[in-house]
């Protein structure tokens, strides 16, 4: 007989399978947390300004109030529209991606060239807030076949991360490319609060925030990343994120098109 139900191998069998299927129990229930987290957070930064829009409303309904305190709390629940207003948009904004992931249309284009354009057009929103940006390109030219919308979707989620998780009033961040081997890599690092080994291996899940202070103090709905991941996978792409003494190293890599088929030229007919 070539398989006996008896044994050690039927029973470690057995406790593999257990193991498999308690374990994905286990991710499947970690998942479901996340998301009833994700859900508190998100009404719980609704209720906020809304129980805030009510007081002011109000008192001013109820009470008799000097002109210049009645303007106060206009200018006050102004304030708290934008906010709502931000946060339903970026809510918008997300579900509308994750629809639209569908759609990736990839192109030859070198990399150097669409992260230069991608960080020309951020640089300064991102310098308003305190970012030094330092690019330094691949001495090679670096053909891959990507969405540059798509892409630059990726990268500003990335570069926003890096300015976000820098607390100090200086916030240096490094984009650099090379070549390595058939793969074009991007690296994007920041001297920000960092990661922990165990939360490196979360971050690209859905709905992760790590727990600490500074996140916190942040706002974010921990789906950045995850739409991170997704999109470069769609692309062909791998996405890595490394722990450095100081800060944090996010990286992308994406094969490298081949020399023999360049983008074809357009030629006057
Ligand atoms: P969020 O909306 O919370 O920023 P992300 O999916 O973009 O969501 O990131 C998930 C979590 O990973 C963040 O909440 C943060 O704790 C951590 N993180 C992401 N980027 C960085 C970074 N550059 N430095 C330190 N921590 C980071």
């Amino acid at each position: 007989r070539m398989f006996s139900y008896e044994g050690p191998f039927f029973l470690a069998v057995m406790l593999l399978g257990l193991y498999i299927i308690g374990r994905s129990l286990r991710r499947e229930q970690e998942f479901k947390r996340r998301q009833q987290n994700f859900l508190m957070a998100a009404s719980h930064e609704f209720r906020t300004p809304i129980s805030t829009l009510r007081l002011l409303a109000q008192t001013l309904q109820m009470r008799e109030l000097s002109r210049e305190k009645q303007l106060s709390y206009l200018t006050h629940m102004t304030h708290e529209i934008d906010r709502l207003e931000d946060l339903s948009e970026r809510l918008l904004a997300t579900s509308r991606l994750v629809q639209g992931l569908g759609q990736i249309k990839p192109e030859r284009h070198d990399l150097n060239q669409v992260a230069g354009r991608c960080l020309a057009r951020q640089q300064s929103t991102l310098m308003a807030r305190g970012a030094t940006l330092h690019l330094e390109p691949a001495p090679v030219p670096l053909p891959v076949d990507l969405d540059p919308e798509a892409f630059s979707l990726v990268l500003s989620n990335l570069l926003d991360n890096a300015v976000k998780y820098s607390p100090q009033p200086q916030k240096p961040v490094w984009v650099r490319l090379r070549r390595e081997g058939e793969q074009a890599v991007l690296e994007v690092e920041d001297r920000g609060v960092g990661l922990s080994k165990g939360d490196l291996q979360q971050i690209f899940e859905p709905f992760f925030r790590v727990g600490d202070e500074q996140t916190r103090r942040t706002r974010g709905l921990g789906l950045g990343l995850y739409l991170v991941k997704n999109i470069t996978e769609l692309m062909g792409g791998r996405v890595w994120a490394e722990a450095l003494p100081q800060g944090s190293r996010f990286g992308l890599s994406f094969p490298l098109a081949e020399a023999h088929s360049p983008v074809p030229e357009r030629r006057p007919a």
